[in-house]
């Protein structure tokens, strides 16, 4: 097939109307969000914030940097408090916009040093209300930051080599890694130095700062983050005669309408992983969707070209010349957190902890960098588990350091509730939110660490406060989807969930890898959720097959 051919198919996908894409000359803004990026780029909202809004304070922000740009420096309003999720949808923006934002702070490959850790946790105390969630994206996440005090937050942070930039937007954002990149035992190759080449490069460059929308990459040897659930992901493999290198999937997405990454069936060397990545995102920005912010992601042009085209386009028009044929890598089961105590390759310790659903803080994570430090590490990794680990621990300091994360609140040995649930933001902070997650994730664990106390298996329960899925609704053994659900004994509708049953991640081709079912009758309360995760981890307990 030529490439005009796959151009054409790229194009409109047989639709009647185009899709806004850049590559074909719809370079005329289509909807206000394409318009607002191309009115003014928006990594040029920090001049803006630094010059003049830090200073004239919240009334004086342009209501198009607000609720746009700001973004591009991982700043987002945060929910005004008192505002019920059944009101989510029928408000105003401005209605729901609290004077106060969250900001996310980008740590690619979840990886600080114990001065980053240590600043973000100050800076956490002192401009934050002590807040510092770990998301899944293996990011830390404040809140309650005020405008005046944001260009003092960057210096503080650009002063230990951290950044906002592009940690939201439609930007690339952070790049996911294995959080125990070159300290596994069982990693051939760490990639770390291509997540670095990436950042430098690319993170900041005006010219991949306006995409469709936003960009996720995944890049580890061992297949320890959601690599399906990427735009871009690389997974470690070994050819057969060119050695070890880089699997690459693209096209993964969950939110609506979720789409497991593919395989392009090619192999890249570590050298080549930032070129490849670039040539991938620019494939986005040039041919992705710009007409529907539904449609604008990655996953729609990879579900409309197929693998084989995306290959075509991407060697032919991008990279020039061809790539190597691949074999598809060895995956496990299921994912692996590294909460624990393991070994690493050099003889050393790290040791994963798990807060209660990600929920952290400033004083916790100073806490961490003073056990850290006392034990001789000078690094922490986050996970996308929204696990916290400490490495490069001497073997006999691992049990002291075990029982000195279990005084600041994080358990290495946590009951497989407490490792195995995840939430996102929800209604405490979030203006999309439809239900409240975080606080209702750490009630459930502690109900079923009474109730199911004897299980001796991990099921994963993803909680998440709107259809939006960021704790990866589908992927969950138990995913949760808020919604306003009726209460079958006041006839009142109330907060609840929508179910997926039986999702996984990680899992081989042929294996049961997959979205979870959505089984639609099938809704509970809030109030009800903690008895029916009981229920089924019962039945699931009594049924299991033997080894299961
Ligand atoms: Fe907000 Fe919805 Fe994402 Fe949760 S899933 S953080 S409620 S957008």
């Amino acid at each position: 097939m030529s490439v005009n051919t796959v151009r054409g198919r790229g194009a409109a996908g047989g639709r009647p109307r185009g899709e806004g894409q850049w590559a074909l000359g719809h370079r005329e803004p289509l909807n206000p969000n394409e318009r607002s990026k191309k009115d003014d780029n928006p990594l040029n909202v920090r001049a803006r914030i630094e010059n003049i809004y830090a200073h004239r304070g919240f009334d004086s922000i342009d209501p198009a940097d607000l609720r746009g740009r700001f973004r591009w420096y991982g700043l987002y309003t945060q929910r005004r408090p008192g505002i019920d999720g059944g009101r989510t949808a029928v408000l105003e923006p401005e209605e729901l916009d609290d004077r106060y934002f969250m900001l996310r702070i980008r740590s690619d490959g979840g990886q600080l040093s114990l001065a980053q850790l240590r600043a973000i946790a100050s800076i956490s105390q002192r401009f934050a209300r002590d807040t510092a969630d770990v998301t899944d994206r293996q990011n830390i996440q404040l809140h309650w930051i005020e405008i005046e005090n944001v260009p003092t937050i960057w210096k503080e942070l650009e002063a230990v080599g951290l950044s906002t930039m592009e940690a939201c937007g439609d930007s690339p954002r952070v790049i996911l890694g294995s959080p125990i990149a070159g300290v596994a035992e069982t990693e051939v190759l760490d990639p770390t130095e291509a997540i670095t080449e990436i950042n430098q490069r690319f993170i900041g460059d005006p010219e991949l700062s306006n995409l469709p929308r936003k960009f996720k990459t995944s890049i580890s040897w061992l297949p320890d983050t959601p690599y399906e659930a990427n735009d871009v992901s690389f997974v470690g493999v070994i050819h057969p005669e060119h050695g070890p290198g880089f699997d690459l999937w693209v096209g993964g997405g969950l939110s609506t309408n979720p789409m497991l990454a593919v395989r392009l069936g090619v192999w890249v060397p570590l050298h080549e992983v930032s070129e490849v990545w670039h040539g991938v995102i620019k494939i986005f920005r040039d041919y992705g969707y710009r007409r529907l912010r539904s449609r604008a992601r990655l996953k729609f042009l990879v579900a409309d070209w197929g693998a084989a085209q995306f290959r075509q386009i991407l060697e032919n028009e991008y990279l020039g010349r061809r790539l190597v044929d691949g074999p598809a890598p060895d995956l496990p089961e299921k994912p692996v957190d590294h909460v624990g105590v393991y070994k690493q390759w050099d003889g050393k310790y790290f040791v994963g902890a798990a807060p209660i659903a990600g929920r952290s803080s400033g004083t916790q994570l100073a806490g961490v960098a003073d056990l850290a430090e006392q034990y001789g590490s000078d690094r922490v990794r986050l996970t996308p588990y929204q696990k916290i680990l400490v490495l490069d621990i001497a073997e006999d300091d691992t049990e002291s350091l075990v029982e000195g994360l279990a005084k600041v609140g994080l358990e290495a040995r946590p009951s497989p509730w407490r490792r195995s649930t995840m939430a996102c933001t929800g209604i405490e902070f979030c203006k999309l939110a439809i239900v409240e997650t975080k606080a209702r994730a750490a009630e459930l664990i502690e109900y079923l660490e009474h109730k199911v106390a004897e299980l001796d298996a991990d099921i994963s329960i993803h909680l998440n406060g709107c259809p939006n899925a960021c704790a990866r609704t589908q992927v969950a053994d138990i995913g949760l989807k808020g919604m306003l659900v009726r209460d079958e004994r006041t006839g009142d509708m109330v907060e609840g969930f929508q179910i997926h049953l039986g999702g996984g991640l990680g899992m081989a081709e042929g294996q049961t890898a997959g979205f979870g079912r959505k089984l639609r009758g099938l809704k509970t309360t809030a109030a009800d959720l903690p008895a029916y995760v009981e229920r089924v981890a019962n039945h699931y307990l009594a049924g299991r097959e033997p080894g299961e």
